[in-house]
């Protein structure tokens, strides 16, 4: 009896917290309608929490896909809902036909040199003997070699979907996409242009070709490649937040 009452009491101090915090509780077809909108412009008053908590995201998510800093936003600016696909080279990655069966993991590299592209890299490839040139599927460049920073470079892996080169586990070069971004993440940062462009790639690749299936995973996480690849400073938390 005591406890039954309690808990009436904690739901209703919920309910009351949520309404003083000026949010309405959202009906089944608020929340659809709110899962089609792609963008969202800020009123007065409005801060992070309560705009992540209207449409069912996290405020992680929405700095993350508007590129904020801070939390700090203004009455008038729009705010996007979802990631942004804009970056993304779609009718180049669209153009094979895809194996849906064959990838079963996503995995992020960093070159460790400070400039490159997809062509150099080729290029240091086939010299060491790689009769398929670049070991990886995409590039996502950072605005050395006359490639724009957050350009990302479709290799011909991806358009022939033949297995990669990028790690040193034979099982998953079979059945991982490699990504690899231009840069030396020991010792530099990833651009938040290359950032963005490998949050989109990723989660095009996962969500919308994979339908969610394959793994998201940086090198240094799998075992035997006794590799720091991509480097201290590669964002694998963030992408982990995102992807699982
Ligand atoms: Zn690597």
């Amino acid at each position: 009896m005591e406890e039954s009452r309690r808990n009436f009491m904690i739901q209703c101090a919920t309910r009351v917290t949520l309404s003083a915090g000026g949010v309405a509780l959202l009906s089944s077809a608020d929340i659809s309608a709110a899962g089609l909108q792609r963008y969202h412009v800020v009123r007065k008053n409005e801060n992070l929490t309560v705009i992540a908590r209207r449409y069912g995201v996290t405020v992680n998510n929405l700095k993350l896909w508007n590129g904020l800093a801070s939390d700090v936003i203004m009455p008038g600016q729009k705010l996007h809902l979802r990631v942004q696909h804009s970056s993304l080279p779609l009718a180049t990655i669209n153009r094979p036909k895809i194996n849906t069966a064959k990838w079963k993991n996503i995995i992020a590299h960093h070159s460790a040199t400070y400039n490159g592209n997809a062509k150099i890299f080729d290029a240091a490839h086939r010299r060491r003997g790689m009769e398929n040139g670049l070991a990886y599927h995409f590039v996502i460049c950072n605005g050395t070699n006359g490639s724009a920073d957050g350009k990302i470079e479709v290799g011909s892996r991806w358009l022939r979907q033949i297995k990669g080169g990028h790690v040193k586990s034979a099982v998953y070069n079979n059945n991982s996409i490699g990504i690899c971004l231009v840069g030396n993440f020991e010792k530099k940062w990833v651009s938040k242009n290359q950032q963005a462009s490998l949050i989109s790639l990723v989660d095009y690749l996962k969500n919308t070709m994979l339908k969610g299936r394959a793994k998201f995973l940086v090198h240094r996480e799998l075992k035997n490649e006794q590799t720091i690849c991509p480097g201290k400073n590669f964002p694998a938390k963030t992408l982990h937040k995102l992807f699982g």
